[in-house]
């Protein structure tokens, strides 16, 4: 028997619980890997699986976690072999397949990912689908120019998780980081990740009738969308690109195509649950090598299976500061 935070439903009344209980190996769901998990970590989505759901899971009980790390526990996979450190993000584990709130998962083989030299299951649940996601979208920004030296790269929702770890590791890299918070108090922590200047979200959040402004910025990694990402996509300099990457501020984009035709402005979609095996590869590699640890080491606010309720709920409400560590042990 091992511990999981399992999410119940009850029929009648629609309304979900979530309790960590004591359950069996034989109740996992068949694949060919079971992991021992270490750690996992709060995402948005996970804040939607813990509550009533957000349409992503189907089937209850049901345990969450979209993301975690371990040690291969048994494989009948050539690829993995007990003993092997994994970590594993996307394909909609913890929505449709039972996730990494527990102390053992049992996963298909395709999803896995060794966990690269030079980071551990803590720290790579640390950077989690968050900081995953974040490196996906400076990749893509250095894919498309983004150089040092072309000006300031905006940072939206900075002082949550994709936020955190985009600041840190594109301060790392060299460039001149502006965040983006409504959180004025996190002001001396995003400094303390890298960011040069803090903007406050206020500044962004309307929407102007105006559809070019001053060009002012070289990149952006947006977790925001909505009205903030179309009032950025006026600002970028001629060329440039914004990686979107979130919806924390809303899925709609009341943007005209202007900056497109008139600036030849970028808009990069980045989608972190269905990345080829190469490119999650890659990334995890750029992780471990970019973002320094003392910085990550910051970021984290340390949880145990029983704290994943409240943490669920403050994930939704936008309250959640940095990157939430959970010790499934
Ligand atoms: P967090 O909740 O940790 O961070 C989101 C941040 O956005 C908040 O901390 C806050 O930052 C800001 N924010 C919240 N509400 C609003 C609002 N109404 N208007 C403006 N800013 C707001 O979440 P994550 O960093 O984990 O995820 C960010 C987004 O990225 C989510 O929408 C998530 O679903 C998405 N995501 C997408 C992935 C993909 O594959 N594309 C993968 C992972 C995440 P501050 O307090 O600094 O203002």
């Amino acid at each position: 028997m091992f511990k999981a935070l399992v999410v119940e439903k009850d029929e009648d009344s629609g309304k979900t619980s979530a309790v960590v209980q004591e359950i069996s190996e034989d109740q996992l769901p068949e694949a060919d890997v079971t992991v021992a998990v270490e750690y996992s970590t709060v995402n948005y989505k996970d804040g939607l699986c813990i509550g009533p759901g957000g349409g992503l899971v189907r089937k209850y009980p049901h345990v969450p976690g979209i993301d975690f790390a371990g040690t291969v526990e048994a494989s009948e996979d050539d690829r993995y072999k007990p003993g092997d450190k994994v970590v594993l993000t996307g394909w909609r584990v913890g929505e449709a397949h039972w996730g990494g709130y527990a102390q053992k998962a049992r996963v298909k083989a395709d999803w896995l990912v060794p966990l690269p030299e030079g980071l551990d299951a803590r720290q790579a649940m640390a950077v989690g689908t968050a900081g995953f996601t974040a490196m996906l979208a400076v990749m893509a920004l250095e894919d498309h120019g983004l150089e040092p030296g072309h000006g300031p790269v905006l940072v939206t929702g900075a002082a949550g998780g994709v936020g955190s770890v985009a600041t840190a590791i594109l301060a790392n890299l060299g460039y001149e980081v502006a965040g983006v918070t409504g959180r004025p108090e996190t002001g001396d922590y995003l400094k303390s990740l890298g960011a040069s200047q803090i903007v406050p979200r206020e500044d962004l959040n309307e929407t102007t009738k105006r559809p070019l402004e001053g060009e002012t910025w070289a990149g952006c990694v947006d977790a925001v969308g909505g009205e903030m990402l179309a009032r950025v996509l006026g600002q970028m300099k001629y060329g440039c690109s914004v990686a979107a990457v979130g919806l924390a501020g809303g899925a709609a984009l009341p943007a005209t195509v202007i900056p497109f035709l008139l600036r030849g402005v970028n808009l990069l979609g980045i989608d972190s649950v269905m990345q080829p095996y190469d490119n999650r590869v890659r990334a995890w590699q750029r992780i471990a090598s970019d973002l320094p640890m003392d910085k990550l080491e910051a970021m984290i606010q340390p949880a145990t299976l029983e704290d994943l309720p409240g943490l669920g709920r403050d994930i939704l409400k936008g309250q959640v500061k940095g990157r939430v560590v959970v010790d499934v042990n």
